[in-house]
Parts: C-alpha cells; structure tokens; sequence
C-alpha cells in the first residue's frame, strides 16, 4: 500500500511498487532503524535496493542498526529553494557515517545516512544548535512524525557522547 502524507505543507508520497522504501520506512514509523543485511556476503546497505551493491544478491533480511554516528559532511542551507523550508533557514543537510559497518568493506567507506539536523523531538534545528554543528559532531537518531505511517529519519547531538574540540565548519562572518 503506498504512503501519502504532508510534510511542512508539501507532499510525500512512496509508491506502492516501491518495495524497499516502504519496509524501510515502516520501521521509521515505529521509531526503529533497520537496514537490510545482504543473505550472501552480510554487508548492510543503505538507502534500500533491490539487490546488494557489492555482490549484486537479491536475497536481503532487515536488521535492526543502531542510530549512531559522526558527521562526514554537511550542507548549511541559507535560500531555501523549497518555499516550505524559507521559515526554517539556516538548517543543515547532514551526511552522517554510521559506527556500524564503518570502513567496510574498503576503508575509505561507511554506511552514510542523510538526515537534518534536529532537536531531540525532531523539529528542524534552531540556529544556535545549527552553529555547532560540523564534520565530526557526534550525531544520534531521532525520528521526525509526518503523518500515519511515516517518519523521517533525522540526526542530533549526541549530548552523551564525547564530541570533538572544534568541528571542522566552513569559515563564516
Ligand atoms: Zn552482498
């Protein structure tokens, strides 16, 4: 069954052919993160596929994976090019690298999941939480409620983790 739902007053839609991304958020709507697991070599993947990136097999189970991770890169967005987003600007697009399966299966890889930076609660972040964000920040997962049947993914601090001196931003002001 496909999924529809307004978020910030656009519309989301996942198709219902669209098998991978329905399971995959089906758990984000219960607030769990699962990424499927390759049956034949065991590397996680992400985002969801049809068949493994690394030895092409079809045959996956989903995996619970834990939110949890450091910020490989990031967009600081100040022109909102979606009218939806001009009331929340500045806000950030995150790439995050997961703890899990980090520098696998070569090293200069991770499993890397975009998300916005957000409060605890999931609502985009204010600019004083935006500000000390950069490459490095320790980052956990928090789900952000659309509407039945869906959430989205999302990333902020880490308050309990151990957080770099400085993390890397771009120079501003
Ligand atoms: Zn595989």
């Amino acid at each position: 069954m496909s999924i529809k739902v307004e978020y910030l007053g656009m519309s989301l839609s996942i198709d219902e052919l669209d098998g991978e991304n329905l399971a995959y958020f089906k758990h984000c709507a219960e607030h769990n993160f699962h990424l499927q697991a390759c049956a034949d070599c065991g590397l996680l993947r992400y985002p969801p596929t049809t068949a493994c990136p690394w030895c092409m097999s079809r045959e996956a189970r989903w995996q619970p994976v834990e939110g949890k991770g450091a910020v490989h890169a990031y967009t600081e967005v100040h022109h909102a090019i979606q009218p939806a987003f001009k009331g929340h600007t500045p806000y950030l697009v995150l790439l995050v690298d997961l703890d899990t399966q980090k520098g696998k299966p070569s090293e200069h890889e991770a499993l890397r999941v975009v998300g916005n930076l957000t409060t605890p609660d999931g609502k985009l972040a204010p600019p004083d939480m935006v500000k000390r964000v950069g490459i490095g920040t320790r980052v956990r997962m928090v789900f952000s409620d659309v509407g039945p049947g869906l959430a989205l993914p999302q990333w902020t601090i880490d308050e309990a983790a151990r957080q770099p001196d400085k993390p890397w931003r771009y120079p501003q002001e």
